[in-house]
């Protein structure tokens, strides 16, 4: 089956607003094994839009539209989607009903042009919005699927799993191509040549699941995937590869699928029902804050000091004065003494501490810009990491969170050996 995309909007066109809807619709389709081929982006302009259209309906078997359907004059997908197909607009009673009904809810009145967004060109579907008042649409025509689901991301992501994707599964089973199994297997600690070295033979074998590998921020991924009619026999080669893969990369190996490394911390604390504190420095509570965008955080993380000054370093950690005096704020001994005075005075069994120079001014020859420490502390005593990353301030937080929370998910499972 194969697909082409349609963002529609002249601010997406004038760089004022990214295209996220095409990056998800993208992911999307992909997960579920169909080929997306082309992804277009086209100004609020119906002449333009219905050249694209009839462009995508000369060469594809599925046209997913997102944005425009809104009821101002400038959205035009439902008029570009009528247009193409020579299926007049009709009013839909249904949904007339329930527009009225969601006004009168929140004591309005909706004016005419509300009442566009019941239209549905002749023979198509309204394709209901669970998080907002436009429809999308469903059109068949000559055999191809025309999707037009709304732009703004939340109500475009839940139109899109609920009344896109299963009809385009239901369809690919039904064509007998199977459909797309896959498992992401997310590694840390090692880089996409060395995952490539150690799985070489395993890479130039593949055939079903095939291998890729993708570097990302901190991460290296590797998507295992395979089209099937057959979900049991998939799965079951899905997690003969997942072993064989296991075995070689070992606890590199953190986290499976969506799951992130605040995941896969958060599971191993509560499995043990241990608790977890963090003193941060350079990365300003974003350690904490990605342990806490974990639902359910509350189980095992007691809290976290933002200790940016010298001050608060000693004052509420405990940090021994002279310990910056000697060694410094970014140093092996500071770092230690963070993560034990932070584990100590929120009576946790983990403490995780960063101290570092994050740039893009204050380095020196010793102590350049990118050096961090990262110390955790624990049942069996302590460890601390040092590490050197230049880059930009928002890189440099996002690897040593992800650095440290990684050092702390090593130390607890090693805890328990
Ligand atoms: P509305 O009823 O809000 O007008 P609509 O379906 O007509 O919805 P648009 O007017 O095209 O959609 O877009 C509404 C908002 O949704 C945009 O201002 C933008 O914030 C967001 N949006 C639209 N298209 C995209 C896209 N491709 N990627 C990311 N965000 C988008
Ligand atoms: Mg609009």
């Amino acid at each position: 089956m194969k697909a082409e995309t349609i963002s529609v909007g002249t601010e997406l066109l004038l760089g004022e607003i990214t295209d996220t809807n095409a990056t998800h619709i993208s992911q999307q389709l992909a997960a579920i094994g169909v080929d997306l081929y082309y992804r277009h982006n086209v100004g609020d302009n119906l002449q333009r839009l219905t050249g694209v259209l009839r462009t995508a309906l000369s060469r594809s078997d599925v046209i997913v539209l997102s944005g425009g359907l809104g009821p101002t004059a400038d959205d035009i997908t439902r008029d570009g989607i009528a247009g193409i197909t020579g299926r007049p607009l009709r009013r839909d009673a249904a949904a007339v009903e329930h527009l009225k009904r969601f006004f009168a809810e929140r004591g309005r009145v909706p004016t005419e042009s509300n009442f566009k967004q019941c239209e549905a060109p002749e023979g198509g579907k309204l394709l209901p919005n669970t998080c907002g008042t436009a429809p999308g649409l469903f059109v068949e025509h000559e055999g191809a699927w025309i999707f037009a689901i709304p732009g703004p991301p939340p109500e475009m992501r839940e139109m899109l799993r609920l009344s896109v994707l299963p009809r385009l599964v239901e369809r690919a089973t039904a064509e007998g191509g199977g459909r797309l199994y896959s498992r992401v297997l997310r590694l840390a600690d090692i880089g996409e040549s060395n995952v490539a070295n150690l799985l070489e033979d395993v890479i130039e074998g593949q055939t079903d699941p095939t291998i890729a590998l993708y570097a990302s921020p901190g991460e290296v991924k590797i998507r295992l995937a395979g089209k099937s009619p057959d979900e049991a026999a998939a799965t079951q080669r899905l997690d003969a590869m997942e072993a064989l893969l296991r075995e070689r990369l070992g606890a590199h190996v953190y986290a499976l699928d969506e799951d992130v490394m605040e995941t896969a911390v958060g599971k191993l604390l509560r499995e043990r029902n241990a608790t977890l504190a963090t003193a941060e420095s350079c990365t300003g509570g974003l350690l904490a804050s990605r342990v806490t965008d974990i639902s359910g955080s509350s189980d095992y993380f007691l809290g976290g000091v933002v200790s940016y000054a010298n001050e608060a370093k000693i004052g509420v950690l405990g940090v021994p004065a002279g310990v910056i005096e000697e060694h410094g704020a970014v140093s092996e001994p500071c770092a230690r003494a963070m993560a034990e005075g932070v584990r100590r005075c929120m009576g946790a069994d983990w403490g995780v501490a960063t101290t570092g120079i994050a740039g893009p001014t204050g380095g020196t020859p010793e102590k350049p810009v990118g050096l961090v420490y990262m110390a955790v502390a624990g049942p069996g005593g302590t460890i601390c990491q040092e590490q050197t990353w230049p880059g930009t301030r928002d890189q440099f937080k996002q690897r040593v969170t992800q650095m440290a929370l990684n050092l702390l998910r090593k130390q607890i499972i090693a805890d328990g050996e």
